[in-house]
């Protein structure tokens, strides 16, 4: 059986290597993402490896088709990225990855207590032996309420989390989860947009929740709220978070993912800053933070993001039952 991984780093070359050990398969893994440069290299293969940062599109999958793979297995657990529809036409199998979802979760947490606290601009004066205490008073979360959209894995983690220090926790999703009877109070989407002082979002990116924040919704929002988004950039209209923002009616905004991220995040852009038109605005206001999409990289998820993807595809190659499967 023969393997390649696409997008791989160094982080993940190891567990592939220790599973290629106890498994009997041919593996290459390449720094590339999945792209129309590079699909030609599958050629040969039985099943590809993927990230949510490839492009697993239906023209890519029609190539694949062509070359016989059999899975297109993703490390990632959004599968945006990927047309599964068009994967089922081609007979292609198509898996994601389920990992401990308290790497993101804890990722959310932390963007709140983060902005809550204002500890950016305490750390940056602290370096600078400014020790003054002027504009850093802060919020604390006893007595805030928090409205989590959609309660899935790492929705439902980050409400557990919340648990032992929220004051309320308000929650939205199209079907209600029965592990958080107790820990949330579930309510309609207009009520948590109008009552929470900080809102984080865990749905997935589809034709129904692109634009989930958008002029409307920041509108129906309370002044001063505090927007978190560790999920996809596409679920917030960003020209109308920036809007928000700079009317002073959203109060802080932590963004992990970002519209537009695909080929620019994850790599090192020191010597070729490529930013696109919002990231200028966003990164220069100082109750905006901005990560590289690294909520999920913990040491636990990665060894979970790689192990999902190898067994996927020995389980479809092998005909075994695949859990990972998404068609
Ligand atoms: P999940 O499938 O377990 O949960 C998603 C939840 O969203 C489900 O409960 C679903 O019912 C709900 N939902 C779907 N459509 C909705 C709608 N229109 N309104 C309200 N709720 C809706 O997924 P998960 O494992 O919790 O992951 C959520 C997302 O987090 C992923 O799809 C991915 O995009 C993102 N993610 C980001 C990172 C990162 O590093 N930043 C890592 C992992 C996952």
């Amino acid at each position: 059986m023969k393997i390649i991984a696409f997008g791989v780093r160094e982080d993940e070359k190891t567990v592939f290597l220790a599973h290629k050990k106890q498994s009997d398969f041919t593996l290459t893994t390449l720094p590339q993402h999945l792209s129309h440069a590079n699909v030609h290299l599958a050629q040969g293969y039985d099943g590809v490896s993927v990230l949510a940062s490839c492009d697993v599109s239906e023209s890519i999958l029609v190539i694949l088709q062509s070359y016989h793979i059999k899975v297109v297995a993703s490390r990632s657990t959004g599968y945006d990225n990927i047309d599964v529809a068009a994967a089922t036409r081609c007979g292609i199998v198509v898996s994601n990855s389920t990992y401990s979802p308290y790497s993101v979760a804890e990722f959310s947490l932390m963007f709140m207590l983060m902005l809550n606290r204002k500890v950016v601009a305490g750390m940056q004066r602290a370096q600078r032996y400014d020790f003054s205490l002027a504009q850093l008073q802060g919020r604390e979360l006893k007595y805030q309420t928090v409205g989590i959209i959609g309660t899935g894995k790492i929705g439902a983690a980050l409400a557990k989390c919340l648990s032992g220090c929220a004051g309320t926790i308000l929650a939205y999703d199209v079907i209600e989860n029965p592990t958080l009877e107790g820990i949330v109070h579930y309510c309609d989407l207009e009520t948590l947009l109008a009552t929470s002082d900080i809102i984080s979002l865990h749905t997935p990116l589809m034709a129904s929740t692109k634009h989930f924040i958008n002029a409307n919704t920041i509108v129906m929002m309370k002044a001063g709220v505090i927007i978190i988004n560790t999920s996809r950039g596409e679920l917030i209209d960003t020209a109308a978070l920036i809007d928000g923002l700079q009317r002073g009616h959203v109060g802080g905004a932590a963004l992990d993912v970002l519209e537009h991220e695909r080929g620019i995040y994850h790599c090192d852009r020191r010597e070729n800053p490529c930013v696109w038109p919002f990231y200028e605005a966003l990164q220069s206001m100082d109750n905006v933070l901005l990560t590289q999409h690294f909520a999920f990289y913990t040491t636990k998820a990665v060894e979970d993001m790689v192990t999902c993807s190898v067994m996927s595809i020995l389980a479809t190659v092998l005909n075994h039952t695949n859990p990972y499967r998404l068609n």
